[in-house]
């Protein structure tokens, strides 16, 4: 049966079935699970190369299933952009983020907070109030949020989106195209849009120290965000070797298992005072 391509899925039909009961299962769980508290942020430090300090955190989502235990967000955030409920679990994402923030600014550290967006939230032309009724209810200001979009949210074009983008800027927050180099060859959005920082991919950051492909891919993302006037950050570092390449592309930013792997709030202080010698 493993020989079977794909078009011959009703081979498999007991375990179709079983895939499709775990989605409708998984959905009406994810329904609940908001209001369960079932969810919870983790913070994965960015490292600035010129300090040696954490500048920044990003939020990543963690979701404990009372039965399934973890499910990572790679599959449950697509089926939560299917079904609409992406925008009030992005909502509590930003909440919290933002909250966290915060508190940790009170605290004297004063880290930017990075936050993940899906093309969906950017649609219905509600994401600026909702991030400034947030910002204005956390008490965080505007210049400490980061938001990571992807290149499908840019190449969604549409008056709404683009607007969103805008308001947002003017509010004081700023852009990081995340996964950057995945997604579509066509750099014209790059000139038009109001984008602070590049993400290089993971998967770029991986072929390091061997790949010589991915090393003149990370050159060229280099170059042409220094001629935008955009910073870089290189994510999915996971060795010395990575960081010192990454180092002499003039990476501003690194992020990965080698620095830290996200933690949750409670652990995220101890981390604060480190400082990287490079
Ligand atoms: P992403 O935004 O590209 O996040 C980076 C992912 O790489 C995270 O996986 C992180 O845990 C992982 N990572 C970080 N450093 C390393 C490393 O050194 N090595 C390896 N192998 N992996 C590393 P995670 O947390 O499972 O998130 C997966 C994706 O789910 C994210 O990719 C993002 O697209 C999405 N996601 C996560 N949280 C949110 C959220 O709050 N909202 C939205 N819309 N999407 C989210
Ligand atoms: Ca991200
Ligand atoms: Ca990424
Ligand atoms: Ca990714």
């Amino acid at each position: 049966a493993k020989y079977l391509g794909r078009n011959n899925t009703q081979f498999y039909s007991p375990a179709l079935t079983q895939e499709a009961m775990r989605r409708l299962n998984m959905e009406s769980n994810l329904r609940r699970a908001l209001d369960s508290q079932e969810f919870f942020l983790v913070y994965q430090p960015q490292v600035d190369l010129q300090t040696g300090h954490i500048r920044s955190v990003e939020a990543l989502i963690r979701w404990v299933h009372p039965q399934h235990g973890l499910i990572p967000p790679a599959e449950f955030i697509p089926l939560a952009e299917d079904n609409g409920l992406i925008i009030s679990i992005g909502d509590w994402v930003l909440r919290t983020a933002c909250r966290d923030a915060a508190r940790w600014h009170a605290a004297g550290f004063s880290l930017e907070m990075a936050v993940n967006l899906s093309p969906v939230q950017f649609r219905n032309g509600t994401l600026t109030r909702k991030v400034r009724d947030i910002l204005e209810e956390t008490g965080l200001d505007a210049r400490f949020l980061e938001l990571e979009i992807t290149e499908t949210t840019l190449m969604d074009e549409s008056a709404t989106t683009l607007q969103t983008l805008c308001e947002l800027q003017e509010l004081g927050v700023k852009f990081s195209l995340d996964d950057f180099g995945t997604g579509y060859s066509s750099m014209s959005y790059l000139r038009r849009l109001p984008l602070h920082n590049l993400k290089v991919d993971r998967s770029f950051v991986s072929g390091l120290p061997h790949d010589a492909g991915s090393l003149a891919i990370i050159r060229a993302i280099v170059s042409l965000s220094e001629s935008m006037g955009f910073t870089v950050t290189a994510e999915g570092v996971e060795n010395l070797e990575q960081v010192k390449i990454l180092i002499q592309q003039s990476c501003h930013t690194l992020q990965g298992y080698y620095f830290s792997k996200p933690v949750p709030s409670d652990q995220l202080p101890a981390l604060l005072g480190q400082n990287w010698d490079f």
